[in-house]
């Protein structure tokens, strides 16, 4: 059985299920967890020492690995899209953890999947496990495939969401899932870039239908916007759960859309709250000036 508990609330006139997973874990919060739980237990297996893998620099993934290799005496590696700032809270806790910060510009850091770029940064570290940026490789979205135990028939629509495509894969792979998966992302784009990815990941026989949705109201990827500040602080005093505001507030939102526009034809609905909360933080140290109320 999923080990998260589950909340149900009324969104639109229907009853919506929430899957709290970021009730699970204190420090490695929601589905980070999940992603993390094979990898780690791959690098103790085969005995490295240590772990590099890349984000931004407010990153869910990079602040959740801080704390796993912390716990379990490895040594993290973070290689950084962007500049140092001594200020930024996520900087300062993966320094308090102990993780060594490479910063690189975005140029660079365009490279992060090419396999003479990381067998360069890399080396400098002896023998070093290398994780994909947000953790997404096989064996997160084998651990992704384990959220939904015990959940496998109850649901009609599953919704989560999206940055890379792990998570989803994961969900899509469950093993006998009856529902259809929809996924919301937390980008904005005109290409789908994370479909591709999920198609990779998800076994050839795999008949479960699934649908991704990109963010086409907020301005993409970490950006401020008054109306999804306003949703998420309606949707905490209503509900009493307080979503993050990177990927879940986007996934609500728009749960709520498609319930309305009539797209959610079946009525046991699930959504997953991946976490993400420790998001907050930056979110308060780059937008509190931007923040009004009244928006
Ligand atoms: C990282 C994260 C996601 C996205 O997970 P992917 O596997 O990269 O798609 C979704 N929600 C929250 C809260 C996250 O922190």
């Amino acid at each position: 059985m999923s080990s998260a508990p589950i909340t149900s609330i009324s969104l639109q006139g229907k009853q919506v299920d929430i899957l709290r997973l970021e009730l699970e874990h204190p420090d490695v919060q929601g589905n980070k967890w999940y992603k993390l739980k094979y990898n780690l237990q791959f690098i103790l297996d085969n005995g490295y020492k240590s772990i590099m893998t890349f984000g931004g620099v407010f990153s869910n993934h990079l602040h959740a690995i801080a704390g796993v290799c912390k716990e379990n005496g490895i040594k993290a590696i973070a290689v950084l899209r962007g500049e140092n700032d001594e200020e930024n809270p996520t900087l300062k806790y993966l320094r308090s953890m102990d993780v060594e910060c490479l910063f690189i510009n975005r140029e660079m850091y365009r490279m992060r999947n090419m396999p003479d770029f990381i067998a360069q940064l890399s080396a400098q570290f002896g023998n070093v496990y290398v994780l994909p940026e947000g953790g997404t490789n096989e064996l997160a979205v084998k651990g992704c495939s384990e959220i939904l135990q015990g959940l496998e028939t109850k649901y009609d629509h599953i919704l989560c969401a999206v940055g890379t495509g792990g998570t989803m894969a994961g969900i899509i792979s469950t093993p006998g899932l009856t529902a259809n998966v929809i996924g919301v992302s937390a980008l904005k784009t005109d290409k789908d870039t994370i479909s591709p990815v999920i198609r990779s990941f998800i076994p050839d026989n795999n008949t479960v239908d699934w649908k991704l949705y990109f963010d086409d109201k907020f301005g993409g990827f970490g950006q401020y916007h008054g109306l999804l500040h306003q949703y998420l602080d309606a949707f905490k005093t209503t509900h009493g759960i307080l979503l993050d505001p990177m990927y879940t507030g986007k996934l609500m939102y728009k749960t709520e859309q498609l319930i309305s526009s009539g797209e959610l034809t079946g009525n046991r609905i699930l959504c997953i709250h991946s976490g993400g909360l420790q998001g907050w933080e930056g979110w308060y140290y780059r937008y509190a000036n931007k923040y009004n109320p009244q928006d």
